[in-house]
């Protein structure tokens, strides 16, 4: 490794009785940070997902280390012997399978039971297929909503999906190969055909696929190729349109003549059914138009 690059790493401290949450690549075992192979290193252990994984991935690093199987069946009896093990002074790893631990993966359970002990923790960034969807998608917001995996049964998925309709970021989603489908079809039934969506398939690896379509559009584009139903998938989806400035003008309009002949209560639901825009938001900005009334009649 090169000389400075080995300085940049040694500057930070890598303090004993801490525990190392370190990012592990998607797909392309290239994409490991050097300060986390550092710390893989010299770590006296390393908790993962799956020892057979990690064994796999840690050889193609030259690296051999004690594993220590935590799963999500697991975590809260394993958490305990770390803790142990990191008073008497250890550093221990936590890695998942792919990505960042604890990012729709085990791992978050670990780290409150290690910070609850106040013990340290030690994040070592890297990769996750939500933020390389996201940095490769071309969607215009800086504002994202990380959803993870929906509920897997149909009724619970279409509740929650009504839930995120006025949602104004970019929703992301992972998804299972065998639910793509069901999934797009989900979507497709809850939000307005326009709304634009990304595939972000195999990334980092041979069979890498981004695609970004309408909603409208979305299904007939899985359909098109088999191999569009297999491999990983991060799906993100464009945000609930933001109201214009002619369309916010016309909702205060509305509002106002309302609040003429009804409640404030009345008049924020009525006004959010007529434009689509959000209750709460109404029934604020109605309570002060009815506030600055009061005060001008007074
Ligand atoms: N902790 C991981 C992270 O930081 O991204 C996520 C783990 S989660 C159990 C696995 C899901 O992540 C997959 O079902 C898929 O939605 C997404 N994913 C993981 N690797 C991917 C890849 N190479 N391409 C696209 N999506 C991927």
């Amino acid at each position: 490794m090169h000389d400075v690059l080995q300085d940049d790493i040694a500057q930070q401290t890598y303090p004993s009785a801490t525990l190392y949450v370190v990012a592990t690549p998607i797909g392309n075992a290239g994409d490991i940070s050097l300060r986390a192979l550092h710390t893989l290193s010299i770590v006296d252990a390393i908790a993962c997902e799956d020892t057979r994984n990690t064994g796999h991935l840690l050889t193609r690093y030259g690296l051999s280390k004690n594993l220590i199987a935590a799963h999500q069946h697991n975590e809260r009896e394993v958490a305990e012997k770390l803790i142990s093990r990191l008073q008497a002074g250890e550093r221990i790893a936590l890695v998942s399978d792919a990505g960042t631990p604890a990012v729709s993966d085990p791992g978050a359970r670990i780290v409150d039971a290690v910070r609850n002990a106040g013990l340290r923790v030690v994040p070592l960034p890297g990769p996750s297929a939500a933020v390389a969807a996201l940095s490769a998608s071309g969607l215009l917001n800086d504002q994202f909503y990380f959803v993870g995996f929906l509920p897997a049964k149909a009724k619970q998925r279409e509740t929650f999906l009504f839930g995120l309709k006025s949602v104004a970021a970019t929703m992301v989603f992972y998804e299972a190969p065998h639910r793509i489908h069901e999934t797009v079809a989900a979507l497709v039934a809850a939000f307005e055909p326009t709304r634009h969506i990304v595939f972000a398939r195999e990334l980092t690896k041979l069979f890498e696929e981004i695609h970004r379509c309408t909603l409208a559009e979305a299904s007939a584009w899985i359909e098109a190729d088999v191999h569009r139903q297999k491999g990983e998938f991060v799906v993100l989806l464009e945000g609930a349109p933001v109201a214009s400035d002619q369309d916010q003008l016309e909702t205060e309009r509305i509002l106002k003549i309302l609040l003429q002949e009804c409640s404030v209560k009345q008049a924020a639901t009525l006004t959010a059914h007529i434009t689509g825009q959000k209750k709460n938001a109404l029934y604020d900005r109605a309570l002060q138009l009815k506030g600055e009334a009061d005060d001008a009649g007074n």
